[in-house]
């Protein structure tokens, strides 16, 4: 298949659509693009356009009607611009397919409209004014990337922000039907190049079709060269042939070249999937497979939100590197994806409240480093500006003495309730027990508990932190307990409020029910629970060098800064080596260390053989204190692989959560014995 870079391009900042606003013959007003100098629908047509071209053309009515698999059906668009045809594709669905049936839209744009333009260019379809709704709501920003919207319970929608060709080869999905569209090839050249039809061969499942407006002769022969067939259709309105056409053979191989080991496992039927761990990594991939329908047992050897995502409140941010490496695409991703599934989840923002972080420097070193970050990122403001101290103070509510960076989408969640919001959502059945063993029965596993009964499963997802890998089959998967204990202050009547969630060496949120959470401390390969003073104190300490004028308001008002006043709670959280939380498929590392034992030799020879994991199993931990941004992506990556559906991250970043990466790295650096 065409191989995925292995490395991302840069993040960027997209430019916006240049849009011109015209009226035809008097009628409402359309959206026309200045940079291409071509119309994205028109008015009269539009909709039979859409209808004929893209819909009828790939036989999408009779397709939905009779779709029975349980994977979702796939289409592919290249050029999102008002979303039109992919609205009027889930109207289409809504129409046709049966109840069970669930869609999935792919679709790239390097110019993304902006929020209020979109809203006005599908305010002219009064019809689709309820499907519209949640796709402005959620509109991205604009920033390269994946980007997964929910638009209804059995609908999603995977924007690839960038240029259609390199954002197509960092796709990790298939497709039943493109929609090519993309303005006329002989206004823009760039995108209907050979290379958009040799990569959208390689993400095509077989059978899959193809409709375009166009019938120039540059696609007619890039479709042709890539293996498509293709034939001249008639039209509609403007548009008096169109072309259709299908693969002939489908190339769809997910084998990663180079890297054989992150070959994903086959597809399978989902079944019954068990779920070990309730913390916001398990209860978020419950609920997250519940929502495809899938039957799902959440195991908790205590209950919801135990472990380290029990704390009351808790900081939703990222620190992002300087340099744009991979953890921190993740990261960025997480973010995003958390602040859009928060708000599906909880628009009333009981859980939540995206009151924005601020990032203090509160040294040179770290002020030299937040300057170099924003001039290596230029990433729209609402997503991270630099404020200065004065404008810190002002956005936080208190005096700030530090300049540093602030994250509008960032805030704060209340874990411990979310994880049991969570649990309860319809589908998932919530088990308290303790996993021991697991062993595979026939097509699927049993799990022996504590108490010696066995329970069934046709897939697992482990995601208990720390003891993930205390099962045969993980053991290998290195991971490190690291100690965290918050502290609380119960405030007193007229204390001074916080507005923004800070964080510099700790952090502390707003005020939530009274309260002042700070913290929290960091004690790597340390497994106690128990509550310390010492830990308080140096909470405390932390909370008066970032904010001492805060905490002198607050000792005027009468609260007793001292440890033996604080509440607390401490958790071990679990981190990998290299920082990066797991989540995919789990390797079976017996198998690796035989069929990549040469590597130690010699990495360049790399064997073909993909990399052979524990069928069905599935890991989902390391996500450290950071678990409020990894863990819901991560959910949504595993029941996005489970469920044989595109993945909600580009190529490279699914490889870095590889729960395999490490074994390989060491297998390569020579630190395992081979298994023969
Ligand atoms: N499908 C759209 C709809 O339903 O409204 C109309 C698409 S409009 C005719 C073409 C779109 O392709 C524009 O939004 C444009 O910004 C986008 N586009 C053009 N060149 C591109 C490229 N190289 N990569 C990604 N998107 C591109």
């Amino acid at each position: 298949m065409t191989a995925a870079p292995d490395t991302l391009p840069p993040l960027s900042r997209l430019e916006s659509a240049r849009l011109e606003w015209r009226r035809e013959d008097g009628g409402e007003e359309t959206p026309h693009s200045t940079t291409f100098d071509d119309v994205y629908f028109s008015r009269h047509d539009g909709r039979a356009e859409t209808e004929h071209v893209f819909l009828a053309t790939n036989r999408l009515p009779e397709r939905f009607a009779g779709w029975q698999e349980a994977r979702p059906f796939v289409i592919g668009e290249t050029g999102f611009g008002t979303g039109l045809n992919m609205l009027c594709a889930w109207a289409c669905f809504d129409a046709h397919a049966p109840p069970a049936a669930r869609l999935h839209l792919i679709s790239t744009e390097k110019f993304p409209l902006q929020r209020d333009d979109l809203a006005r260019a599908l305010s002219v379809w009064p019809d689709l004014a309820e499907r519209a709704a949640p796709l402005v709501a959620q509109w991205p920003e604009a920033v390269t990337g994946v980007h997964r919207l929910w638009l209804g319970a059995r609908v999603t929608l995977d924007l690839h922000l960038g240029d259609t060709v390199e954002r197509l080869a960092l796709l990790d999905g298939r497709v039943d039907a493109w929609f090519l569209d993309g303005f006329a090839p002989s206004r823009n050249p760039e995108m209907w190049r050979p290379e958009l039809f040799e990569t959208m061969a390689a993400r095509s499942r077989p059978g899959a079709t193809l409709a375009t407006f166009t019938c120039a002769g540059v696609v007619k022969r890039g479709l042709a060269a890539a293996g498509f067939r293709w034939r001249k259709v008639p039209g509609v309105g403007r548009k008096r042939e169109i072309l259709a056409g299908e693969i002939a053979e489908s190339a769809a191989d997910r084998r990663r070249e180079g890297t054989p080991w992150f070959s994903p496992p086959a597809p399978r039927r989902a079944g019954h999937v068990t779920v070990i761990g309730a913390g916001l990594a398990g209860a978020s991939t419950a609920a997250a497979l519940a929502r495809r329908g899938v039957r799902v047992t959440l195991i908790d050897r205590e209950g919801p939100g135990s472990g380290g995502s029990g704390n009351a409140q808790g900081a939703l941010y990222v620190k992002l590197a300087v340099d744009t490496n991979l953890q921190s695409r993740v990261y960025l991703a997480g973010l995003f994806h958390s602040h859009r599934w928060l708000e599906a989840l909880d628009p009333q923002q009981e859980l939540w409240r995206p009151c924005g972080v601020l990032q203090l420097a509160m040294s040179e070193k770290e002020q030299a480093r937040q300057a170099r970050f924003l001039a290596h990122h230029p990433l729209p403001e609402s997503v991270v500006r630099d404020v200065t101290a004065n404008e810190a103070s002002q956005l936080a509510g208190t005096p700030i003495d530090y300049d540093g960076l602030e994250y509008p989408q960032a805030g704060w969640v209340r874990p411990a309730t979310l994880c049991a919001r969570l649990t309860a959502t319809p589908g998932v059945s919530f088990r308290q027990a303790e996993v021991v063993d697991m062993t595979r029965q026939g097509d699927g596993w049993s799990l022996a508990l504590a108490d010696g009964e066995h329970l069934a499963a046709d897939q697992v997802v482990v995601a208990n932190a720390t003891l993930a890998n205390r099962f045969a089959q993980t053991a290998r998967i290195p991971l490190q307990p690291v100690r965290g204990q918050v502290s609380r202050l119960t405030l007193p009547r007229g204390a001074p409020a916080l507005e923004r969630v800070i964080c510099a060496g700790g952090y502390v949120s707003p005020a939530l029910d009274g309260v002042l959470t700070f913290g929290a401390s960091f004690v790597p390969r340390d497994t106690d629970t128990g509550i310390r003073d010492a830990d308080h104190a140096d909470n405390l300490a932390e909370l008066e060098a970032t904010l001492p004028a805060f905490v002198a308001a607050l000792r005027e008002a009468g609260a007793r800064l001292d440890p033996s006043n604080l509440e607390g709670r401490a958790a071990v959280r679990a981190a990998s080596p290299d920082k990066s939380p797991y989540a995919g498929p789990v390797p079976d590392a017996e198998a690796w260390l035989n069929d990549y034992a040469g590597l130690a030799k010699d990495a360049t020879q790399v064997p073909e053989t993909p990399g052979r994991h524990h069928t069905g199993l599935w890991i989902s931990t390391a996500h450290g204190s950071r678990g409020l941004a990894s863990a819901p992506l991560c959910a949504e990556l595993i029941a996005s692989m489970i469920c044989d559906e595109p993945l909600p991250l580009e190529q490279p970043l699914v490889d870095h959560l590889h729960p395999g990466r490490r074994l390989i790295r060491d297998l390569i650096q020579g630190k395992h014995e081979s298994a023969s």
